[in-house]
């Protein structure tokens, strides 16, 4: 492989993109701005050296801990318990909530061997359990293992004095947080239930 070839393949490996499209990126890059391409391939090296999770709520930072968990105007009596970090982008892109975030790393999915112990969720338990929450909003995707983490959650939070509540649907079933679109979200937020 010549390394046009190894460059396609590389790319190819990334999500959503598919062989053809890898070709067309590597084609790109071989005419690209030299400069781009020296600062791009900067950031591709530094990026897992720079970037790392939360401390505290898991999701990804620059600074431990991350700007949302360091910003005292934001409302430190709810948290919002997503799967995966990317999900707190797409909360915070909505604008529909000011509070704290805790990500899970995941969902139970016995299938695929991953337990409540392989995921975030003792921690939630010690923050809750430090005190002053108000609320644990669980926004795990409306999913069989999205729906059955948000239980276990629940569950395990029940001895707790916090609210658990789950957001509405209107995110479709089987959906995934991060394709709905922001009234969608803002919707779900405001009509959150109790669990
Ligand atoms: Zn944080």
């Amino acid at each position: 492989m010549n390394a046009l070839e190894e460059i396609t393949d590389s790319f190819a490996r990334l999500p959503g993109i598919g062989k053809k499209s890898a070709g067309r990126i590597a084609n790109y890059l071989l005419m690209a701005d030299p400069q781009f391409l020296q600062r791009f391939a900067v950031q591709m090296a530094d990026l897992q050296k720079k970037i790392r999770p939360c401390s505290v709520c898991g999701s990804w930072t620059e600074n431990d801990p991350c700007p949302i968990c360091s910003d005292l105007s934001r409302d430190r009596s709810v948290i919002c318990v997503v799967e995966q970090p990317q999900d707190v982008s797409t909360i915070e892109n909505s604008h529909e909530f000011n509070g704290l975030f805790h990500v899970l790393g995941g969902v139970i999915s016995p299938l695929d061997g991953i337990g409540p112990d392989q995921l975030r969720i003792q921690s939630l338990v010690d923050r809750v359990s430090a005190g002053g929450i108000k609320e644990v909003i669980l926004a795990t995707n409306p999913t069989v293992e999205g729906d059955t983490t948000a239980l276990y959650v629940q569950h395990v939070l029940r001895e707790s004095s916090c609210t658990v509540t789950r957001l509405a649907s209107g995110i479709p079933v089987g959906g995934d947080l991060g394709y709905a679109d922001k009234l969608t979200l803002a919707r779900s937020f405001r009509g959150r239930t109790k669990i």
